[in-house]
């Protein structure tokens, strides 16, 4: 099968001809129809999360059609339309997943980190962690649900009963949890990067009533506020927009290192907090909602073996909404 590989962090991606995988016990074989672009990728690429399984096949938003099924495998028939998010595997007996945790799991693994993922034709990835994807959606459309959109819902969900609510960075999570986040009542205030005004429009188009530079301050204080860009500087901005007990949480796997900032932003009971991944629980609710709150994906779509542009295109901040790979 046809797949894009990582050799080694800091290089790009390489062709490659890798033998059909074979599906373990609660394996499922799967053809992959799209799998989007994460910033998570470009971190794994660009070497800032380390110690990925190498060579690796990169990709974790995956949409693709059951092949083959391992002997255990029992949830899904050949045929039937699946979606393998970033979450791949936890160990079920530790603390963390025996307190409905399992994003904090000891012993995870991650899709296109440990696990080989959805940058190929074909890929396997346990059944268990699979999910059905609504007709509603075409495959190109669903593939940003797999994880903008999962760990997306659960930053927001983190945000508590937040009726205002700033979202900084508005790329592939932000356009889908603004659109969440309207279809809930709250109010949406997005901050892009200084002067981009294609993204402060598209973010107005989703349903923010304000958009404008990172380095101002809204109009009236935030309830809470969410980081999708990956720029530590963001934390005091983020925390200097809310109100009293408010909220910011960061909703990504990597960020440059957070500023010295004065402890009277932070006091009046502010909370800064992360994200990490994602649970079960939090696909299958979010899963269910996106097609009833009407949620659509903008995307941008290059054959699979034009993969380095793709990441190179988020990495510039080219692109609005979000890459998706076609085999
Ligand atoms: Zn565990
Ligand atoms: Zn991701």
């Amino acid at each position: 099968m046809h797949a894009q590989l990582l050799n080694e962090a800091r290089r790009p991606l390489v062709p490659a001809e890798l033998p059909t995988p074979r599906p373990g016990p609660h394996q499922l074989l799967i053809a992959v129809r799209a799998c989007a672009v994460c910033r998570t990728d470009l971190h794994v690429v660009d070497g800032e999360l380390v110690d990925p399984k190498l060579p690796l096949v990169p990709g974790h938003e995956i949409i693709g059609i059951v092949v083959e099924k391992g002997d255990a495998a029992d949830r899904f028939a050949i045929g039937d339309r699946v979606g393998v998010p970033w979450l791949g595997w936890t160990c079920g007996v530790c603390e963390y997943c025996r307190s409905g945790r399992e994003n904090l799991c000891d012993r995870a693994r991650f899709t296109g980190y440990q696990i080989d993922g959805g940058y190929a034709e074909l890929t396997v990835a346990d059944e268990r962690y699979c999910f059905t994807i609504d007709r509603r959606y075409g495959d190109v459309d669903a593939a940003p649900l797999m994880c903008a959109g999962l760990i997306g819902y659960r930053t927001l969900r983190m945000a508590g009963e937040a009726q205002s609510v700033g979202i900084y960075g508005f790329g592939a999570a932000a356009h889908i949890v603004a659109q969440i986040a309207a279809h809930q009542g709250r109010r949406l205030f997005a901050f892009t990067r200084p002067g981009d005004v294609a993204a402060q429009d598209f973010a107005r188009s989703l349903g923010a009533e304000w958009a404008g530079d990172s380095t101002v301050l809204p109009p009236e204080p935030l309830d809470a506020a969410l980081i999708f860009a990956p720029i530590g500087a963001l934390v005091p901005a983020a925390l200097a927009a809310t109100k009293k007990g408010g909220t910011v949480v960061c909703g990504g796997i990597h960020m440059s290192d957070i500023p010295a900032f004065p402890y009277r932003i932070l006091w009046e009971e502010r909370v800064v907090r992360s994200v990490a991944n994602l649970t079960r629980r939090d696909a299958e609710e979010f899963l269910a909602l996106a097609p009833e709150a009407g949620v659509r994906t903008e995307t941008v779509t290059y054959p699979l073996d034009r993969a380095n542009e793709a990441l190179g295109d988020l990495r510039s901040g080219a692109l609005q909404g979000a890459a998706v790979l076609i085999p």
